[in-house]
């Protein structure tokens, strides 16, 4: 992350329900990530780790409570200064007709190939295997939607956009799914090197992508029913 900034992320007895919606599918959830940690949320299919992670960014407000970036409610954010603090990987990743280039810069300024940051960001996420394998390598050109990569090659060069970006939080929801154990490992170990300062918040299935974390929040049907390091949970 940047220097002399920080990235503190609180819930404070939030709990969400979705707009028309009747049931809540969040109650009252509190945890703080302090800068440089990392959290996992770990919990079955339907807990609410995806909805937890969504109220950061604001896809969603939540219907009670609070949820803070450095003790000020996100929603005293412009939607400007949002968006630089987050580095957010979707469980799907998401890629525009362009070139490898213009998916990683993406939102920032086109980059020429050379970019030096650009390909680390590339290198930390495990890609530049697969991108210099590619005739037009950082230039190559990506279909709508990344139809033209594998799921895993997909979720890399999306994980690369955030690192590229530089923000004070992470937010991975589920980002390490499609890449195989070895993949995984080695791409979470070098990004732990590269981006100590930043806070990162991880929703994952396996056990072995979140066994480092700095905490664990287990949910359960939109509670924390556990929360501590592997060792103690
Ligand atoms: P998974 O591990 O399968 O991704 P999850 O723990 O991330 O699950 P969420 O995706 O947060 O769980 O879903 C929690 C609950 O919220 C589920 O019951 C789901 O059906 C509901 N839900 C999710 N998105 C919406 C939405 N946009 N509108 C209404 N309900 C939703």
């Amino acid at each position: 992350g940047k220097a002399g900034v920080t990235g503190e992320i609180e819930f404070r007895n939030v709990s969400f329900k979705y707009p028309d919606a009747t049931d809540y599918i969040l109650h009252n959830i509190s945890f703080t990530a302090r800068k440089g940690e990392t959290v996992a949320f770990i919990g079955s299919t339907g807990s609410g780790k995806s909805t937890l992670l969504n109220l950061i960014p604001r896809f969603y407000d939540a219907t009670e409570g609070e949820v803070l970036i450095d003790g000020i409610d996100v929603k005293k954010y412009s939607q400007e200064a949002l968006r630089d603090k987050l580095g957010y990987v979707s469980q799907k990743a998401i890629l525009f007709s362009g070139t490898v280039n213009s998916n990683v810069a993406y939102g920032r300024e086109a980059m020429h190939s050379a970019d030096e940051a650009l390909k680390k960001a590339v290198e930390i996420a495990q890609g530049t295997e697969f991108v210099e394998k590619m005739e037009e390598q950082y230039e190559a050109k990506i279909a709508q939607g990344g139809t033209n990569l594998s799921g895993g090659q997909k979720q890399r060069l999306s994980i690369a956009r955030a690192i590229y970006k530089n923000p004070e939080v992470y937010l991975f929801d589920d980002s390490f799914s499609a890449l195989d154990y070895k993949t995984d490992r080695v791409l979470r170990s070098m990004l732990k090197k590269e981006i100590k300062d930043a806070t990162t918040l991880i929703v994952a299935q396996r056990i072995g992508t979140i066994k480092d974390a700095d905490r664990i929040v287990v949910l359960d049907d939109g509670k924390i029913v556990g929360m501590g390091t592997h060792q103690e949970l």
